[in-house]
């Protein structure tokens, strides 16, 4: 890529601070509200011995691809935590209940996954969130990585935030504008824009809202 290429790309990776309507913007759960690679990581070591895992390690959405674990443990553990968010102790990425929050007051909050269960994310909802933020959560699960599309559609939203760099490549290219949650997983795998944590997600939407 020579330098005149990169300049005129550059501009797509960048949204403007304070550009996005409260209620344009949905949001996935795990990699992006719950930090579900720490969890993932604890209990691998915990439970099955694989001490030596680091959130960079993970370079991929098939965890067997590139760390040197069992696949009946990658999928025994995921299970766990799928099942039970609460037990497995499943933690807030820091600043995203803080974040919701502040939004919930201006705008109802979407939040939709991929996972095939609604419960364990109510509860882990309920156990995390302040009553009045619960209130304006709209949770939304599709069982499905590549069906989200419709769903956001349904809702109204045009922003998207997302920790799967495929999910967000094809709401890209449906004309939605995703924003891809930077995780090692999807380091080098996109040319979207993207956010590093929640402070920087905060600083794109418009919250001039909440004085009035
Ligand atoms: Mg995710």
């Amino acid at each position: 890529m020579n330098a005149n290429h990169r300049t005129l790309l550059e501009p797509l990776r960048m949204l403007a601070p304070g550009s996005i309507r409260p209620d344009s913007i949905g949001f996935d759960f795990d990699g992006v509200i719950a930090d579900i690679a720490e969890a993932f990581i604890r209990i691998a070591c915990r439970d099955y011995g694989y001490c030596s895992i680091t959130p960079e390690d993970i370079c991929s959405f098939q965890l067997e691809q590139c760390l040197p674990i069992d696949p009946v443990v990658v999928e025994s553990i995921f299970t766990a935590i799928l099942d039970d968010s609460i037990t497995t102790d499943l933690k807030p990425i820091d600043g995203a209940i803080a974040t919701l929050t502040r939004l919930s007051r201006l705008a109802p909050v979407t939040i939709i996954t991929a996972r095939p269960e609604q419960r364990p994310v109510l509860d882990w909802l309920e156990f995390h969130c302040p009553p009045q933020t619960l209130r304006r959560i709209e949770l939304i699960v599709t069982g499905d990585h590549d069906n989200k599309e419709s769903f956001i559609r349904a809702c109204n939203l045009h922003h998207f935030i997302d920790d799967r760099a495929r999910t967000c490549r094809h709401l890209a290219e449906a004309g939605l504008e995703p924003i891809v949650y930077s995780q090692p997983w999807n380091h080098n795998r996109h040319e979207l824009p993207s956010v590093a944590n929640w402070q920087e997600l905060a600083g794109l939407v418009d919250f001039r809202g909440e004085g009035s």
